[in-house]
């Protein structure tokens, strides 16, 4: 099995065949992916990065907030795992991770498009964690659509709702409580540089979340809280199997990289890790582009 230590040729790491085609009602589910995806579950190592902290992870029940999730835990973070209601099987999988790794997991089911759930999170986090250092925002809304003229305006809405503004409430919400030395890690895409003819929704809201968290690390940088920003390219997650790509993309899927391969979300876990922990502690405003080498500006 590929991990993140072994000396190894990137190209061939991972799968680098494609993916069947497949369709997953809603947001789709990891423990219905056809070919599973790896998100670090047999071999992520912590050494203690993160000891003691406390994470909420958007998003965390599958793709790259699982990995995220059990990179943390690993590293010595107790972590709130914020995901849909209709995701929960997928989040009770990555909590029991959390806790074989030692640490606390608690499952925070709320749909971000709505303020007062997304606000409550931070509540949720502080009540059970006794505080909040990390918020890794890492939910995300991409469906996609041809044609612009059958973009609905509520398609439109929750696509802003959830990628855009619940990391402006969730931060907003969390700020009086963030120490110095807390990280906030959102995520954009390669979507912000190169966006997809039928992303057109999707894309736009990433080139915010980049201008955002540039906006808000000068703000923060004082206070001591740092915030970054994690953009991938094309990973194999149950987003791209419900609807964020048309079906018949999937067979290509990342092949389009110069590795010519898809990400697995075991290569983004090191990178969120490196982003919430001291380790990055001079780094702000950042844009960690994890893509297989698309040029980004
Ligand atoms: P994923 O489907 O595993 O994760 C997305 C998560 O967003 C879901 O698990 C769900 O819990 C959450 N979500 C969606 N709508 C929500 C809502 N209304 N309320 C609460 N949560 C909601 O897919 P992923 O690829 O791991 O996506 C994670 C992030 O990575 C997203 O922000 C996505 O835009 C970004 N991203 C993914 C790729 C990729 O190729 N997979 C590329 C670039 C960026
Ligand atoms: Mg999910």
């Amino acid at each position: 099995m590929a991990d993140q230590y072994t000396f190894t040729d990137p190209t061939t790491q991972y799968r680098t065949e494609g993916f069947p085609e497949q369709q997953q009602d809603g947001t789709g589910l990891d423990e219905d992916l056809q070919v599973t995806a790896d998100h670090g579950e047999q071999t992520y190592r912590g050494t203690g990065r993160l000891t003691g902290r406390k994470a909420l992870v958007t998003g965390a029940d599958s793709g790259i907030g699982r990995a995220a999730a059990i990179a943390f835990a690993r590293e010595g973070a107790d972590v709130v795992l914020n995901h849909l209601p209709e995701e929960q099987a997928d989040a009770e999988d990555v909590a029991a991770l959390v806790e074989a790794a030692g640490q606390k997991a608690v499952l925070a089911p709320a749909d971000l498009s709505d303020e007062t759930a997304a606000r409550a999170l931070v509540h949720t986090t502080l009540d059970a964690l006794g505080g909040i250092d990390i918020i890794a925002n890492v939910a995300g809304k991409q469906v996609y659509v041809d044609d612009l003229a059958d973009v609905t305006t509520a398609q439109f809405d929750a696509t802003f709702k959830v990628n855009v503004y619940a990391m402006f409430w969730i931060i907003q919400e969390a700020l009086p409580h963030l120490p110095a030395g807390a990280t906030i890690i959102n995520t954009s895409s390669i979507q912000a540089y190169q966006p997809s003819p039928g992303l057109v929704d999707y894309a736009t809201t990433k080139a915010a979340i980049n201008t955002m968290s540039k906006a808000l690390a000068q703000q923060l940088a004082p206070k001591g809280i740092r915030v970054n920003v994690v953009a991938p390219g094309p990973f194999w997650t149950p987003l791209q199997a419900s609807g964020g790509q048309p079906t018949d993309a999937l067979p290509e899927f990342g092949s389009e990289t110069p590795m010519g391969r898809a990400g697995q979300p075991a290569e983004l876990g090191p990178v969120y890790v490196f982003l919430a922990s001291q380790e990055s502690s001079y780094v702000t405003g950042e844009t960690l582009n994890v893509n297989g080498g698309m040029p980004t500006p």
